[in-house]
């Protein structure tokens, strides 16, 4: 645990607790938690209300305290994370149900992720090769552990998992006799089509996945395997999966702290989903360092404090200045009218949230103006 009162602020953190927010040292990263708590409740509710466990994505935030507030506030029955070493952290720090959606197949990696039921969680992988199945079954046995396994299908993602029912039975049978693992389901995560604009290409996609998956369900059935889970879903298409009558957890992530680029995309009423379905509780926290040209500020978060592959970032609440271009410690901020003053602080809502979390250490926490939190960005650089 990180002992937050012999930290320096600047040096060590960007902010102390109960600092008011223009004092913060900037960039950053900044949480609005009430913001923060409305996305959290509202997806909560809205999973129970429709007979849905949500498997919170730690790979967004990374953060064992964001993880516990999705747990506390939104009933979330654990985390998804993508590696190993995210898996790890999570259940370090004391989530006790974690899936590593995603393939495992270095010896290395196996052999740590046969480890970590004994840090108390609950350790499922997914797999799409009759191949790895030995593999995960020596090293669950080795360390006398019990590895759970989802078969995953590829229902238009295009990354792994297999493509066909024949496919999923013969995985789910394997892991169904294998010493030390438990079939414990289906993984079926749509991600090609989170970001699509129109809610009705979204629906598209989502009927050809729902279809694969009720087919790989009921030959399972068949054959005795029952599905404990049938899990996937994000923040475009969480409303498919729930009302499918197939999947019965949710992975969503982005809806928590949400981005530009997710804002975009619309709902079935053709409304940006930023305006009033989920809220920007995440923001790069930047302050102006020169305005020697009249028409534009310069400040200082630039492409080392944020990821820009889904566009640049987005000033809330300003339609007078616009982010337009950044290099390695600097962005360029249009400002026609010569309003920006030095030292002022922008929020910038960053363009895709998981590759932006990544790149600091701290979330600060901010309510009613004032320091709250200060939360490390538990799983940062975790990509192994
Ligand atoms: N599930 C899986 C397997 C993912 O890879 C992701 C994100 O890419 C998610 C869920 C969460 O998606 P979102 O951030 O769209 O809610
Ligand atoms: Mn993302």
């Amino acid at each position: 645990p990180v002992k937050l009162d012999e930290l320096e602020v600047g040096y060590d953190v960007p902010a102390a607790i109960g600092m008011p927010e223009d004092e913060i040292q900037t960039p950053c990263l900044i949480l609005d938690l009430d913001a923060l708590e409305r996305n959290i409740r509202k997806m909560g509710d809205y999973a129970k209300a429709h007979g849905m466990r949500h498997r919170v994505h730690g790979k967004m935030h990374k953060s064992v305290d964001v993880a516990k507030l999705q747990i506390e506030l939104g009933g979330a029955c654990g985390v998804c994370c993508q590696k190993v070493s995210e898996a790890e952290v999570f259940a370090r720090g004391g989530i006790k149900d974690v899936l590593v959606s995603n393939q495992v197949r270095e010896p290395a990696k196996i052999d740590r992720l046969a480890r970590m039921p004994k840090l108390g969680a609950r350790t499922i992988c997914c797999v799409d090769d009759v191949a790895n199945v030995a593999d995960l079954s020596a090293g669950a046995q080795k360390h006398g552990t019990e590895i759970e396994c989802l078969v995953e299908i590829d229902c238009g993602a295009g990354r792994c998992g297999v493509t066909t029912t024949p496919d999923v039975v013969a995985i789910a049978k394997a892991i169904d006799a294998a010493p030390g693992l438990k079939f414990a389901g289906l993984q079926a995560y749509q991600g090609a089509m989170q970001h699509m604009d129109h809610y009705e290409d979204r629906k598209a996609k989502i009927d050809v996945a729902v279809a694969m998956v009720k087919d790989a369900v009921d030959a399972l059935k068949a054959e005795g395997l029952d599905c404990d889970i049938v899990g996937g879903g994000g923040t475009g298409s969480y409303y498919f999966e729930s009302t499918s009558g197939v999947y019965n957890e949710l992975q969503c992530g982005s809806y928590a702290f949400m981005d530009a680029d997710y804002g975009r995309i619309l709902d079935k009423d053709g409304n940006r989903i930023d305006r009033g379905e989920w809220e920007n509780a995440l923001f790069i926290l930047t302050s102006v360092m020169s305005h020697a040209k009249a028409e534009k500020a310069i400040v200082d978060a630039g492409l080392k404090a944020q990821s820009v592959d889904s566009g640049l970032p987005v000033i809330f609440g300003r339609t007078d200045v616009e982010y337009v271009k950044c290099s390695d410690e600097h962005g360029v901020v249009a400002d026609p009218e010569g309003v920006l003053k030095i030292n002022e602080k922008l929020r910038l809502v960053p363009g895709h949230c998981d590759p932006t979390c990544n790149v600091h250490d701290w979330y600060v926490g901010v309510r009613g103006g004032r320091v709250e939190t200060l939360w490390p960005v538990s799983a940062r650089g975790k990509a192994y």
